[in-house]
């Protein structure tokens, strides 16, 4: 928390202003989850089976500072599915094993205008997915994850997770053998990528690995748990653990600024102004660099795969708190 303070050698400022600055943070949390807990707009997501079956009245809204203080409210203990969200993570997993050049030799990194899940830019001018947080590029970036085995490979990935988030984590074998089952414009994607050689002949294996990583079971607070270490670069402030280098976070952030929230990363940046990535499981987490993560789930998504009351609470907190990266400290 004293990395929030602008008055860091008066202690007794320091004391109070902590006192001040954690009931405001836990009361705005209540009122915005009590603001937005009966919206009713949007479904669950319904192109994988069994996202459809989410509780859509579940709603929890988490933020964790880089110093480990945690504020929550409503169901932050719901477990759910990572879907996009765990892209960046696994982008930066690339970048340890293989470096930025060759990585970016693959995969670039410029926003697209298009959904998450088109096929239109592969075709068009490079033959390579535009950036590692749409599914081409998650999907390339999962064929170089590197390890002896599809096992040891899954393995790397399952550590990693549990390095974020502190503890051990989870497959859900449903949501991944329903996408697995229904993932045919991601096989194309797949496909596609073989023919244009950016990624090798292993194309089952690499869907696989990218369904798994999207299978993924957090809550809220894991979620917000996982920003807060990207915000605090790379560091988990509970356990203390590198678990990436701070270049390399810089990196993920810089391509969650830009490319996190698909085609409305513009809209985004302008209206909330802190680096974020959505899935469609209805999760979305922000990190304010060097303050915070922040991390909300409610299973209605709109039209481009973002969680309508996720949308609604960042908006409303980066008002409230200052958080955009371009207006100073929040
Ligand atoms: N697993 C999902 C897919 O590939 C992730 C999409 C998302 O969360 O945006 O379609």
């Amino acid at each position: 928390m004293h990395r929030l303070l602008p008055m860091k050698n008066c202690p007794l400022c320091v004391k109070y202003f902590i006192i001040y600055l954690m009931q405001s943070i836990q009361a705005i949390l209540q009122r915005l989850y009590d603001t937005h807990r009966n919206y009713s707009e949007g479904h669950p997501a319904t192109y994988i089976p069994e996202l459809a079956k989410a509780d859509p009245k579940k709603f929890g809204i988490v933020v964790t500072t880089v110093d480990g203080e945690v504020f929550k409210v409503g169901d932050f203990d719901t477990k759910f599915s990572l879907q996009s969200t765990s892209k960046p993570f696994i982008y930066g997993l690339a970048l340890e094993d293989l470096g930025r050049e060759y990585l970016h030799s693959k995969v670039g990194v410029e926003p697209t205008g298009e959904a998450f899940n088109s096929i239109v830019e592969l075709e068009k001018t490079t033959h390579r997915p535009y950036n590692p947080m749409i599914n081409s590029g998650a999907i390339a970036v999962s064929n170089m994850i590197v390890g002896s085995s599809f096992e040891a490979r899954l393995q790397k990935i399952m550590n990693l997770f549990g390095d974020y988030v502190g503890h051990l984590v989870t497959v859900d074998e449903n949501v991944f053998e329903s996408e697995k089952q229904t993932a045919h414009r991601n096989r194309s994607i797949a496909h596609l990528l073989r023919h244009f050689g950016v990624i090798d002949e292993h194309i089952e294996e690499t869907l696989d690995l990218y369904f798994k990583q999207c299978s993924v079971l957090v809550d809220t607070q894991d979620l917000a748990m996982m920003a807060a270490t990207l915000a605090a670069g790379g560091k988990n402030p509970r356990t203390h653990k590198e678990v990436i280098r701070s270049d390399y976070a810089k990196d993920i952030l810089s391509l969650m600024f830009t490319c996190g929230m698909y085609d409305s990363s513009g809209e985004w940046a302008y209206s909330v102004g802190i680096p974020a990535k959505s899935g469609v499981s209805g999760a979305i987490f922000g990190v304010v660099p060097g303050k915070m993560g922040i991390a909300v789930y409610s299973p209605p998504i709109d039209a481009k795969g973002h969680s309508m009351r996720g949308l609604k609470v960042f908006n409303d907190l980066s008002q409230e708190l200052g958080l955009s990266i371009f207006k100073g400290h929040p």
